[in-house]
């Protein structure tokens, strides 16, 4: 068998042609395909607002800039997720604050995030890890008891619902990620989704320069046309046109990519709910999780090996296995800005058992049964 990645993209014949369509336009960047890309996203998740935007990180950096947040003020996050969710705050001297897991879901547990909440909290970046969405009604009642921003770091989670209601719709701020491995793709790309109006206008300052040509935001109404005014500090976070015109016509084709992943997902429940030697994932009560990852914890002490053996194992097999996450605050980074004694004891037992297998919409059946086939001979070697 070839190799399996863990993650990849599927491009068909229609998504080359929308590309090659804009760069024989008048417009690489800052064209029509940009709105056209935001409503499509608007339409999919049932947000107010959406911005395109260069990637998922530049995103989470724009949720934490509209913030108007002061050095020393604290943001709470989970461990378990890619450093992007907790960088943000640093960006702007802001403290991540790490709540420990559930231990079913691996999301943030809310009672964990109460727990953390000081004078100096101001916001939430909820992860929803592997495409299943938090306990957003949990969530909601602390952030609002406690007056903190609910953000969604929804790179995982496109397309996933939590009771009746869609990704994107729920909390304060979403914020998304089109990198190849993750629900739909645009080369690079992200995009920051909330119903408010005020966020919306901030973020739209910040991905260029803080520039506005709108005379309603600008001092000086009686301008000529040539006259803009910067008015707050932005960056150049541009998606270009290209990008938007590959993510328009991918998500055209998420329903597809979704059916295909919980299809998957299905076939290795079933499989591993067999297996008394490996945990699998469990969903909470009216979820349905975009499955972005299919993560197995693996029964160590059962099995009587470690989970270095079992990894480097599948990998000779050409599954193409990875970890997602190790606990944010353990890389040497935030161990030297002080994290050093900082622990969730969820986080790094979960840490130590995992392993992503391969999961993605082009996956063939063939591929799906190989990749049970060697997790069911991982206690045999
Ligand atoms: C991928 C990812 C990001 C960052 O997205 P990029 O588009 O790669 O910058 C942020 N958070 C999580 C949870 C991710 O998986």
């Amino acid at each position: 068998m070839n190799f399996i990645p863990y993650g990849k993209q599927w491009i068909d014949e229609d998504d080359i042609k929308a590309v090659v369509e804009v760069l024989q336009s008048d417009y690489l960047t800052t064209g029509p395909k940009i709105a056209e890309f935001e409503s499509s996203l608007k339409k999919v998740t049932g947000a107010k607002n959406a911005l395109a935007i260069s990637n998922g990180t530049a995103a989470l950096h724009c949720a934490i800039n509209i913030l108007d947040l002061k050095e020393g003020d604290e943001v709470i996050t989970s461990p378990i997720t890619f450093a992007a969710s907790a960088n943000s705050s640093l960006y702007y001297g802001v403290k991540p604050i790490f709540a420990d897991i559930d231990m079913n879901t691996y999301n943030i547990n809310p009672e964990q995030v109460e727990k953390k909440i000081t004078e100096l909290t101001k916001a939430i970046v909820a992860v929803d890890f592997t495409g299943q969405p938090c306990d957003y009604d949990s969530l909601r009642k602390i952030a609002d008891k406690h007056n903190l921003v609910l953000i969604a770091d929804a790179a995982h989670s496109l397309g996933a619902t939590y009771k009746g209601k869609r990704v994107g719709e729920i909390a304060d701020i979403t914020t998304m990620s089109f990198h190849p491995v993750k629900l739909i793709t645009s080369g690079e790309g992200g995009a920051i989704l909330t119903n408010n109006d005020n966020f919306h206008k901030k973020a739209e300052l910040f991905r260029s320069h803080g520039i506005t040509r709108n005379k309603e935001l600008m001092i000086d109404k009686e301008a000529g046309d040539w006259y803009y005014e910067m008015i707050s500090l932005g960056y150049n976070y541009r998606l270009t046109d290209i990008q938007c015109a590959l993510g328009i016509s991918q998500l055209n084709k998420l329903k597809k990519f979704l059916a295909r992943r919980r299809e998957i997902a299905k076939k290795y429940d079933e499989a591993f709910s067999k297996l008394d030697y490996v945990i699998t994932p469990k969903q909470l009560d009216g979820t349905n999780s975009a499955w972005h990852l299919y993560i197995l914890k693996f029964k160590l002490k059962e099995l009587g090996k470690t989970r270095r053996e079992i990894f480097d194992f599948l990998k000779s097999k050409n599954v193409g296995v990875n970890v997602h996450y190790i606990p944010v605050y353990k890389l040497p980074y935030y161990q030297k800005l002080g994290y050093k004694d900082f622990q969730c004891p969820n986080a790094e037992e979960y840490y130590e058992t995992a392993i992503t297998i391969p999961l993605f919409p082009k996956m063939t059946d063939e591929e799906v049964a190989y990749v049970i086939e060697q997790v069911k001979k991982v206690d045999e070697v």
